[in-house]
């Protein structure tokens, strides 16, 4: 019948009999697409393609009115279900392998549905595209140098030499890329050497990641303190049982939580299984990775830096069972090994484990759900738990164990509150204020080390114009920030720059203002009041070129470094015993988001950065510059009262029906031209309304409004919120109605449940 319609009966051939032929024997493919469609499209696999397919491959098919060549997803085969239905067929297997087991092809279907997102657009964002590619691993030179060489003898230009030094010193031959890296040369010294004989190539086909890691002597495992061993027990209860339970491992900074990850995983692997362990991308420190290779021989880290080809390869050696351990961030979630033991999620509150792009998944949630699949804990680590997973520790769906103590009972830093209102520094502009100067003087002159932490990056945040205030980013709601070393205004939202103007861009009105300070406006004050101590400045800005991070972090740890200084970067992770002071520039950045979480951030990130100090036989205090010494979240951070915290925090969310005690999905409307983008906000919003009362759902409805940033890179935005005590109730509506919106075509809708941004 379609076919008549479209008046496409002529440019395709008739079906083979064997095509509409009815019942068991035609085989049909399920196939699902990278569009925002719900629908499994079924098709014909023609009878030389059916050794060839499984579930987990991508196939290509004739798709959509003019049917199109279109690639797709083949995420199940089945007799025809309708049968005498004429169906299209499948025009080619894509793959040789499926790209995904039939378990996780059942995890992203349950993706799809928890996250409203399509099953194909799930398939696509989690599949990494060196896997879809099979990107071949890269087959790469190393240089060596030839036995036998005198330096005194040979006369070489400067660059040769260096990089002849260089090899001499190092015992392994070398690539290319991390020869240029260390001489900071070109090729062409490489290739001169080479010429003269001097050198040796040699080819080997690797992974490039990690070559040039030092190598680590494994370590053996520490003596556990009674409260860690406790909780080891219990996770290997669990491990015996062979059942699912989450558990919650609430242990303060600096109570061993990563030694407790490390012996259970030492159990997993006992039984020949593979363990994944969920780290914030920030804390993908060269620190962390070593430590877990330094126990385990087989260790895969998964970062966003890799290559496609290295992905692939890494990919491969999980899913053979080669890997014993998998460290990533987010997406190591979907790491293919064959038999999973365990799952770790270390600083389970990070927000970067929700995705920000379509599937806008939560780790934790996807996390939870496989290690209930596969009959696994989960063990979610963190001295401050979300008020997510603190409540189901509450209803007793999940397990609490709790590590009150640092290892070797080391006391936890005090806080002290340092009202700023008054502090005449502070009302000369200045980023540091009397007491923190003082306690750093100080601090340096016992000859311990200092952090910092300011979360704003650039060196003044705002550009000030009496007549418009902010001086904002053409394309976006932000304000633009100075950066003094590229003498660029920057957006951080989106690529814009442009030269400090003389005049406001928007008034004409001379006469602006740098107001604010950054890290960078920070970093000049402390190297003017303390220009005897050595600073290093850590943000996204500082720390571009790979390998920067370890390099700062190894000359702190070193001691060669007194004071170093930074946005989140620095929060997190870091365990350095001589660092006896932290201070925090400003805790009132956060707390005055317009965000439900601004309270339970603000308390997360000072307890992560006092945890920073007190690690060591020295000690170490705290100190934290606030215009809002009352507020009780910074009090209450101050006395390391989360327990405190979170009863008060619960209280008010309850009262308020807000997460945790209901599911939230926020819908958010852009385009480019405002009025369409509203009027179209406004039908959908009605319509939803209209269904909720019709149908009696236990579903509130706020909005619609602007969103805080409604100018994002051009586009404007506008969003509601719709809350629910069970998510569920949420995807009833919108399942129900989303396919029957026909939205103008310059309007962009996007759905995101649980979301942790709210701007
Ligand atoms: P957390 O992850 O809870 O912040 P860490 O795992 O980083 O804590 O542990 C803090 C420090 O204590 C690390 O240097 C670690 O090696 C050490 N440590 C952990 N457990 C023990 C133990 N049982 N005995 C001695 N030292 C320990
Ligand atoms: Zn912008």
């Amino acid at each position: 019948m379609s076919k008549l319609q479209k008046g496409l009966f002529e440019l395709e051939p008739d079906p083979a009999a064997w095509e509409v032929a009815a019942g068991e024997d035609c085989l049909v493919a399920q196939v699902v697409f990278n569009r925002p469609l719900d629908t499994v499209y079924h098709y014909l696999v023609p009878e030389g393609l059916r050794n060839f397919i499984a579930p987990g491959q991508r196939v290509r098919v004739p798709f959509g009115r003019g049917d199109t060549s279109t690639l797709g997803y083949c995420v199940g085969l089945q007799a025809n279900p309708t049968p005498g239905k004429r169906l299209k067929s499948i025009s080619e297997v894509c793959d040789r392998e499926p790209l995904l087991s039939q378990s996780m092809l059942d995890l992203t279907q349950w993706i799809s549905e928890r996250y409203l997102s399509s099953w194909g657009q799930v398939l696509e964002g989690v599949v990494p595209a060196g896997v879809k590619k099979q990107a071949g691993t890269r087959e790469i030179v190393f240089y060596k140098p030839v036995a036998d060489i005198d330096l005194s003898k040979l006369k070489l230009p400067l660059k040769q030499m260096a990089v002849l030094e260089l090899l001499l010193a190092h015992n392994k031959p070398m690539s290319v890329e991390s020869i240029r890296a260390k001489v900071d040369c070109g090729v062409s010294p490489i290739d001169s050497l080479r010429k003269k004989k001097l050198i040796l190539a040699e080819r080997q086909r690797t992974y490039t990641g990690d070559q040039e890691l030092e190598e680590i002597v494994i370590q053996n495992d520490l003596k556990l303190n009674a409260e860690q061993q406790a909780a080891l027990d219990e996770i290997v209860k669990t491990l015996q049982n062979q059942q699912h339970e989450t558990i919650l491992l609430r242990g303060v900074t600096g109570s061993g939580k990563t030694e407790v990850y490390i012996q259970a995983i030492r159990e997993v692997v006992s039984y020949g299984r593979q363990a994944i362990v969920l780290v914030p991308e920030i804390s993908l420190t060269p620190q962390t990775i070593r430590r877990f290779r330094a126990r385990f021989p087989s260790v895969a880290v998964l970062h966003s830096h890799l290559s496609d080809s290295d992905r692939y390869w890494h990919w491969q050696r999980i899913a053979k069972g080669e890997v014993q351990v998998i460290v990533g961030a987010r997406s190591a979630i979907f790491a293919p090994t064959p038999h999973l033991g365990l799952i770790v999620i270390d600083e389970e509150h990070e927000s970067t484990f929700k995705q920000h792009s379509t599937p806008r998944y939560h780790a934790r949630e996807v996390a939870r759900e496989r290690a209930r699949r596969e009959h696994i804990p989960l063990l979610l680590g963190t001295a401050t738990p979300t008020l997510e997973s603190l409540l189901r520790t509450q209803t007793g769906d999940d397990v609490l164990i709790e590590l009150h103590e640092r290892v070797e009972q080391r006391p936890l830093p005090p806080v002290s509150i340092v009202d700023i209102r008054d502090d005449p520094l502070i009302q000369q502009k200045h980023s540091i204020g009397r007491a923190l100067g003082n306690s750093i003087k100080t601090a340096l002159a016992e000859g311990g080390q200092v952090i910092l932490f300011l979360n704003l990056r650039g060196f003044s945040p705002v550009l000030w114009c009496g007549k418009c205030r902010g001086v904002k980013c053409p394309d976006c709601d932000i304000t633009l920030t100075w950066h003094r070393d590229k003498e660029l205004l920057l957006c951080h939202s989106c690529e814009y720059s442009m030269p400090s103007p003389k005049v406001c861009p928007s008034c004409g009105q001379p006469g602006l203002k740098f107001l604010g300070a950054g890290t960078q406006r920070l970093e000049a004050e402390v190297k003017s009041k303390f220009p005897e101590a050595v600073t290093v400045r850590m943000d996204s800005d500082s720390m571009r070129k790979p390998g920067s991070h370890d390099e700062a972090l190894t000359a702190f740890r070193e001691g060669k470094v007194n004071i170093l200084l930074g946005t989140q970067m620095i929060a997190k992770g870091l365990d350095f015993p001589n660092v006896t002071l932290v201070g925090v520039i400003d805790a009132d950045t956060l707390l005055h988001q317009p965000d439900l979480r601004s309270a339970e951030r603000t308390f997360q990130l000072i307890a992560q950065v006092a945890g920073r100090t007190g690690r060591g036989t020295k000690g170490g205090r705290v100190l934290v510059q606030t215009m809002s010494p009352d507020e009780p979240v910074i009090q209450l951070a101050a006395k390391h009262d989360y327990v405190g915290f979170a009863k008060r925090e619960m209280l008010s969310r309850k009262a308020a029906l807000a997460p945790p005690y209901s599911s939230m999905a926020r819908v958010i409307f852009r385009g480019l031209n405002e009025e369409i983008v509203k009027t179209e906000i406004r039908r959908i919003a009605n319509i939803l309304k209209q269904t909720i009362k019709d149908k009696d759902l236990q579903i509130r409805l706020l909005g619609p409004a602007p969103a805080p940033i409604t100018r994002l890179r051009k586009f404007y935005r506008y969003h509601f919120q719709m809350t629910s005590s069970k998510v569920e109730t949420l995807h009833l509506l919108w399942k129900d109605l989303a396919h029957e919106f026909k939205l103008d075509k310059d309007v962009e809708l996007t759905i995101d449940v649980d979301p942790v941004d709210l701007r």
